[in-house]
This record gives structure tokens, C-alpha cells and sequence, in this order.
């Protein structure tokens, strides 16, 4: 029997944002998520709108 070659692995990038917001309910060590025009939250579902 052949083995199915695993070769296409994706690797996800994570971008370094250095003025990453923390989440205010969870507090330091999470950070929001940036997304197109708003920041959320992965672990508690806190939402904010982009100002810029
Ligand atoms: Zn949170």
C-alpha cells in the first residue's frame, strides 16, 4: 500500500502588532484580534470597532 504524502502543511503566520490591544474583560495576556475594521476578543467575545 501506498502512503499518503502529508507534504502540504499550512502554516499559519501570525502578524506581530505592536500596538496590540488587550482585552478589557480578560485583562493582561489577551489580546484582541484584528480584524478588518474591528479588534475582538477569542476568549470572551468582546468586540471593538476600529477608529481609524
Ligand atoms: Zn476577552
Amino acid at each position: 500500500m501506498a502512503e499518503e504524502e502529508k507534504g502540504a502543511k499550512k502554516k499559519k503566520s501570525f502578524k506581530a502588532y505592536k500596538k496590540r490591544k488587550t482585552c478589557p474583560k480578560c485583562g493582561a495576556g489577551i489580546h484582541l484580534a484584528e480584524h478588518e475594521n474591528r479588534l475582538s476578543c477569542g476568549k470572551c467575545g468582546y468586540m471593538e470597532m476600529k477608529k481609524d
